[in-house]
Formats: C-alpha cells, structure tokens, sequence
C-alpha cells in the first residue's frame, strides 16, 4: 500500500553457520531505496537459519515493481561460494510487489463522558463518569490497532468533543449515537466514521449484554472505553464486515464460524509500527471475551482440528486475511 509501513521477511541460510564469526549486513533492495539490516552470528539457529525482517516504505505506486535481498554486499565476509548471495538471480523469476493507493481513513472519537439525568435507577443501574484518562488511552491504543490491521496508510482518529448519555433506556443508544456523528460533522466536514466511548455500565443500563454496537444505517459505533479492538470491530460491520443477522446480515464471524462455538478465525500478520509479530493471532472480528479489557492478547480459541476446538490460550488480536480482502476491495472503491 502507498505510503504505509509494511513488513518484509528475509529468510537467509548461512552453509557452514560454526566457520560465521563477524556480524553480517543484508540489503533490501525496493523502489530505488537499500534497506539495511545486521544479524550476528548469535542470531542464527544451528542449522543456519534466520529471518530479518525489514520496515518498507512503497513510495510509488502500480504493478508488477520488483524486490530483491542481498546478504553481505560488501563481501566483507569469505564464502564457500560468493556468487549466492542476492535473491532472486536468473533464472529464477524476480520477486514482483503490486503497491496500490488508499487514501488515509478519518475515523473521529467523541466521548460520551456520564448519562445526562438518571430517573429509575431500580430497572438497571444508571452508569457513572467515564475515567477520561482511560478514554484517552483507549482512543490511541483503538486508533493504532485500526492502523495498524486496516488497509489504509493512516487513520486520523481525533478527538472532537463530549456528549451526555440519553436517559432513555435502549432506544437511547441510537440518539447517543446520532449527537455524537453530528458533533463530528460539525468539527470536521470529511469525517468518515465516529467511535463514541461510552463507560463501563453504559450498555447493563441499556439492557444489552455487549462491549460495543453499531447499527446498518449509521457511520457512528460504540465502544466501551477500555476495550481496545472494540472500535476496529464495529467500524468493521459499518464497511460490510460479518453483518449481524438483525441489520439484516449472514451473522457474526462467531456465529459463523465452522464447527461452531469458536470465538473467531485465526489470524497472523506483523504489527509493524510495534514490531511485533503475530504468528497464532485471532480476528478482531471474533467475539470479545469481558476479561480482554485494556489489552490486545486475550484467551480464546480459533483452532479448527477436532481436538483443539475450545481450547482457550492467549491469543493476540488481528484481522484474518478475508476480512483484510474484503476491506481492501471496500476502502480502496471510496
Ligand atoms: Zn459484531
């Protein structure tokens, strides 16, 4: 994608791994830009293998661009063989990397900060002030994650103002959300979508057993402020993402997942801007556990075999490459 970070993993085998004593470079080599990165001889495993990966920048789009990767390309280091050091060479096919535009995504936040006027506290407990330092926390760490596994090169997630919760049970939602999206539009005409955070008892007062919610019709989600992957799921439906049955839709990836009873499909990928990677990861998409509060690796499940199903280990979350597919195809038309 244009101007967004992507990682490259470099696989390199090193013949003779003992005779390796000095630390080697390795050029990337993409759109008239070197890449360099060092491994020690530490770093590679005894049968000589090791994977560097690398932070692209594309910075010219269209198709068919080339990559190659050059280990030691001073040749400081004396080989059994020098002439093996850049991949590919003839005749094997040149490693080609299509890089397309997607303009930036302007998602704004609102806070929805206490409900405005509490009449029947006996039905269901009125909710309290929202800890604005969790929302602020909440609002960077959801904005990050949604960069970080949409296909866009940047999210803007602002924030643009407060609101007061209705005091009208259930159908109250819908106004909150409707205050919060013409707050947004008012401050920032482009807004594409508004993530409201709403505090902790804001959906028990709503008699919803929920984390988050968004509605077929509106460009506005809730989120409760400390659920980090909330926002990246609900704006998720709003861009045609596992539609609930009720908008209606074919279900919930969780209600959808074959066999049924997982929370999700699997998922892996790299967090670029965090370096971290996510090798056994679940999609954003599944169903959030209560618990998976104020974090991205929670305990859940996505493993297909038989004798895994419901087996419970902590996962990190990401998106699963249909969703990413489906996304792409979706942000990319706008
Ligand atoms: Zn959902």
């Amino acid at each position: 994608m244009l101007r967004k970070p992507t990682a490259v993993f470099v696989d390199i085998h090193v013949e003779n791994p003992t005779f390796l004593v000095d630390p080697t470079f390795v050029d990337l080599h993409f759109q008239g830009v070197t890449y360099t990165k060092g491994f020690q001889p530490t770093d590679v495993d005894p049968s000589g293998k090791l994977t560097l990966v690398f932070s692209v920048l594309p910075t010219q789009r269209g198709i068919g661009q080339s990559m190659s990767a050059t280990v030691d390309p001073q040749n400081t280091i004396r080989e059994s063989n020098e002439a093996n050091n850049t991949y590919p060479l003839p005749p094997l096919p040149p490693v080609l990397v299509s890089v397309r535009r997607v303009s930036p995504l302007r998602i704004d936040y609102v806070v929805l900060t206490k409900l405005s006027r509490c009449v029947t506290p006996i039905l269901s407990p009125c909710y309290g002030a929202i800890d604005l330092r969790a929302a602020n926390e909440s609002l960077n760490q959801s904005r990050s994650f949604l960069e970080a596994t949409y296909p866009v090169p940047t999210v803007s997630g602002r924030f643009v103002g407060t609101i007061e919760g209705s005091p009208v049970r259930f159908t109250g939602r819908e106004r909150d959300l409707d205050a919060a999206w013409s707050l947004a539009l008012k401050t920032d005409p482009s807004v594409e979508r508004v993530v409201l955070l709403v505090p902790s008892g804001y959906f028990a007062f709503h008699f919803r057993p929920f984390v988050g919610e968004s509605f077929p019709d509106k460009n506005a989600v809730l989120a409760t402020v400390n659920y980090w992957m909330t926002p990246a799921h609900e704006v998720g439906h709003t861009f045609g993402l596992h539609k609930p049955t009720l908008w209606p839709g074919l279900g919930e990836e969780y209600e959808t997942t074959n066999p049924v009873g997982l929370r999700g499909n699997c998922a892996s990928g790299y967090w670029v801007q965090r370096s971290v990677p996510i090798g056994d990861g679940i999609c954003f998409m599944s169903s959030v556990p209560i618990t998976a509060s104020r974090t991205f690796t929670f305990q859940t499940s996505c493993e297909v075999s038989p004798g895994s199903v419901g087996k419970d280990v902590d996962r990190h979350s990401w998106i699963d490459s249909e969703d990413y597919k489906a996304l792409f195809l979706r942000l990319s038309a706008r």
